[in-house]
């Protein structure tokens, strides 16, 4: 069997591994190139397999950068079936469709500057892929449940353990026949943490003979959950006493969800002053709409505040905003409030315009919950920058700036070590993927001490027999 490192490898976005086996030729995950100046090109590059050629395609989960080169795969003949837990199903389809208007606009808007530049150079190439071919690939999804064994082509089995990463998500458990054995090959996907909110905690697979483990947070520890909520809540009540506004960059799904159930506590809200809590993203209310339909696999407290009539997602003096005519009046508004709008890295999307309008106000706060890669306007902010510019307009940074790690969704280096010492088991050999390289170096050389040359760092595009 080969598994050839695709996208993903020493880097944390562009996910894509494909696995040949006697029987079957197949992904697990597929996902976009994100945040680098090349990334369109990279998404576009030649790819080393003929996608009609593939059985199939499994999706650990619905975050872009692990699902979202499908739809161009679709388009190049591709007709398997994907497989994928339920809830990963209904959020790929809100994150395709909506990848697929911004590869359309971003297309449209490309056209008309090489017009305006009297069509010198190359035309620009169109849309990676359109709302057509994200449908197409929405009818080859196939919804499985956590915990069933499923007998793929080639008789490949498949099972999905719960990573408690976001919802939906998963860690794929391979069972693969190979000259008469089974050999079990595991896929971390992003793993989670404990006690984290609204979803469940990572289980543990069994030892496996190879584990492909993400290395995000691998030369890191997170602040504690509690210690975390303790401050997001200081930070807010200090801005609004001031009569300041509280400008929190967040991704639509899972992080959105996450500042909802932490503001949704009645007796929290009544230990803040009164304001308005306005979800500023069209997107961010059709992943919680899917949030809505998968009750079942929210953890015990959330199932049970839920029951209490305590929704994190409908609460007094929450407003979901759904088109851009109803985010303007916040440019005006005096009283404070707290909005969180996406792009979590401030790369795109309305919450630049909330920049714009807050950034030079000494009693604002712009808040950051959440992952700030390199090369985006959020890491620069984070970074201490003291003036970005935004619609071609200079601002100083006057705001106070915050920036919280203990929201992570993904696990520290203690779990990733401790995942990677008990999937490896006595004999196993672990491929470390989706990191940037200080991560991938700390984890590689803490592993080694518990596993010696059994922890592989695989280069972008490498193919290696397992
Ligand atoms: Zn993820």
């Amino acid at each position: 069997m080969h598994i050839t490192f695709e996208g993903g490898a020493q880097c944390v976005t562009g996910s894509q591994y494909l696995v040949e086996t006697e029987s079957a030729r197949f992904l697990v995950e597929c996902g976009l190139f994100q945040g680098r100046d090349d990334r369109d090109e990279i998404n576009r590059r030649e790819l080393s397999y003929d996608p009609a050629s593939l059985d199939f395609i499994i999706l650990t989960h619905a975050h872009l950068d692990h699902c979202g080169l499908v739809p161009r795969l679709y388009r190049e003949g591709f007709r398997g079936s994907i497989y994928c837990t339920a809830a990963t199903g209904d959020l790929v389809a809100v994150i395709w469709t909506d990848s697929a208007s911004i590869q359309q606009e971003d297309a449209r808007w490309e056209l008309k500057r090489w017009k305006r530049r009297g069509e010198e150079g190359p035309e620009p190439p169109g849309p990676l892929y359109t709302s057509r071919e994200a449908q197409g690939s929405l009818q080859l999804v196939v919804p499985c449940q956590y915990g069933t064994k499923y007998t793929l082509t080639g008789e490949v089995q498949v099972r999905f353990l719960d990573a408690g990463h976001i919802l939906g998500s998963s860690s794929v458990e391979l069972w693969i026949p190979e000259n008469g054995k089974t050999r079990r090959v595991v896929f971390s996907g992003d793993l989670g943490r404990h006690g984290r909110p609204i979803i469940r905690d990572p289980q543990m697979p069994e030892p496996a003979d190879v584990a492909i483990l993400e290395s995000t947070y691998g030369g890191r520890l997170h602040d504690p959950w509690d210690e975390t909520l303790e401050k997001f809540l200081s930070v807010i009540r200090t801005t609004l006493e001031r009569g300041g506004h509280v400008i929190i960059p967040a991704f639509a799904l899972g992080r959105t969800q996450d500042v909802l159930y932490c503001l949704c506590d009645p007796e929290r809200r009544h230990e803040l002053p009164a304001a308005p809590i306005f979800a500023d993203s069209p997107m961010a209310l059709r992943a919680t709409e899917v949030f809505r339909q998968h009750t079942e696999i929210f953890d015990e407290e959330i199932q049970e505040a839920i029951q209490r009539g305590d929704s994190p997602f409908d609460f007094p003096g929450l407003h979901y905003l759904r088109a851009m005519r109803d985010s303007l009046p916040l440019n005006d508004m005096e009283e404070p409030f707290i909005v969180l709008s996406a792009s979590g890295m401030c790369t795109g999307g309305r919450i630049r315009h909330h920049l714009h309008h807050h950034l030079e106000h000494p009693k604002d706060t712009l808040l950051f919950v959440g992952y700030q890669a390199e090369d985006t306007l959020g890491r620069d902010i984070v970074d201490g920058a003291q003036e970005v510019e935004l619609f071609g307009t200079v601002h100083p940074v006057l705001c106070d700036v915050v920036h919280l790690g203990g929201f992570s969704a993904h696990a520290d280096q203690t779990g990733l070590v401790h995942w990677g010492e008990q999937v490896a088991g006595p004999t196993g050999q672990v491929f470390l993927v989706h990191g940037e390289d200080d991560s991938l170096r700390t984890l590689q050389g803490l592993l080694q001490d518990l596993l010696g040359d059994r922890v592989v760092v695989p280069a972008q595009g490498e193919r290696d027999e397992v």
